[in-house]
């Protein structure tokens, strides 16, 4: 979501007749799921299975054993050679603040810990609003870097701002800031489904989350008894085929179709925005609940890097997330060696012993 997408809350059901119901997609995961794990490890936090890893973070520790962990395979936006590492983020996720209802609070905080706090040089709200005044949409602020210097965030951060301001407050996920009609792909294999409800941002009146922002997820399935799941907003259409050989844009609100890791899957649009831009997010669900349920909750592909706690630590600061350290994004310049790096620092930066693109390099050169 970003700027202008700024009506009221709220809005009825419609659920329509749909030829492969999103609930019974929980449900398939669940079965196929339960088939897998066999002769594991056994752990009691996901730090003792690293040890048995061919690829650092492959593994998580699920109700007592070592199981396949989630992770996205793929960047979304299907440009060569891009990475969630290189991809400009215009907004950032938020971890203060429940979602949008508290937009103007007193703070925005980054992934990496970097925050920034409301002053006279606030952007769009200097001031503390009077409430009820403040709900999303009339009131997106931007907090400037204390410092006065740019944030960093991915490595590849400019709000509308300028880089030295985080924005917004409250935001639910990340902006990338691509044209109209840029590729979008499937992260990882799973079931794409137009959305009937989205617990995280409404639709705000319309029949469906897809008739409202065109939200849409690719449900990942379970991995140590959570279900995983990508949603994307405000694509022009849906596009490419199924693995069947049917196209995804005939897809009903409701409707589901299997996807593959890396396959396009919509565009890059402004549907229920103004500008172009893709708003992504990732979840965790309830595997009986199914990845639209209210219960569901946003977890940062990024992780949580900062020095201190991440604030979605307490249950109470946001009741829509939920904290987690290892990033999801399979990628160099995620601080976490992976099959094919030979280091990863954490950056793309040269000279620093790790090249951008994770090969061991001489100090200097
Ligand atoms: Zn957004």
């Amino acid at each position: 979501m970003s700027a202008l997408s700024n009506t009221p809350r709220g809005g009825r059901r419609n659920r329509r007749f749909r030829h492969i119901p999103t609930g019974l997609v929980a449900l398939l995961w669940l079965g196929l799921a339960t088939t897998g794990a066999q002769a594991a490890t056994a752990c009691n936090q996901d730090g003792d299975c690293s040890a048995a890893e061919v690829c650092h973070g492959a593994q998580g520790c699920g109700t007592g054993v070592c199981v396949p962990a989630f992770h996205l395979e793929r960047f979304v936006i299907g440009l060569p050679d891009l990475t969630a590492y290189t991809a400009e983020v215009i907004s950032t996720l938020d971890h203060t603040d429940p979602f949008y209802t508290r937009c103007c609070d007193t703070d925005i905080t980054a992934y990496t810990g970097e925050s920034a706090a409301r002053d006279a040089n606030a952007v769009f709200c200097p001031t503390q609003p009077t409430l009820p005044g403040c709900y999303f949409g009339n009131c997106q602020c931007a907090f400037r870097n204390p410092a006065g210097t740019p944030f960093v965030v991915n490595g590849t951060y400019a709000s509308p701002f300028g880089p030295e301001y985080l924005y917004y407050a409250g935001h639910a996920g990340y902006d990338y800031n691509y044209p109209a009609a840029t590729a979008l792909v499937a992260g990882r294999d799973g079931m794409l489904c137009k959305a009937l409800d989205d617990p995280i941002n409404g639709h705000f009146g319309a029949p469906s989350a897809w008739d409202a922002f065109h939200t849409f997820y690719i449900d990942h399935g379970t991995f140590a008894g959570r279900g995983y799941a990508s949603w994307y907003l405000h694509a022009s259409d849906l596009d490419g085929q199924d693995v069947h050989g049917g196209n995804l844009a005939d897809l009903l609100p409701g409707q589901c179709a299997p996807v593959v890791a890396g396959q396009l899957v919509a565009r890059v649009g402004n549907a229920g925005t103004l500008l172009p831009h893709l708003h992504f997010e990732t979840r965790v669900y309830d595997p009986l609940e199914g990845a639209e349920a209210a219960g569901s909750k946003v977890i940062d592909p990024y992780g949580w890097s900062g020095h201190g706690n991440d604030p979605w630590a307490d249950p109470n600061e946001n009741p829509q997330a939920e904290s987690r350290t290892a990033p999801l994004w399979l990628a160099c310049g995620n601080g976490r060696v992976e099959c094919g790096e030979e280091c990863d620092d954490g950056n793309l930066s040269a000279g620093d012993g790790c090249s951008p693109t994770c090969e061991v390099q001489t100090p200097g050169c």
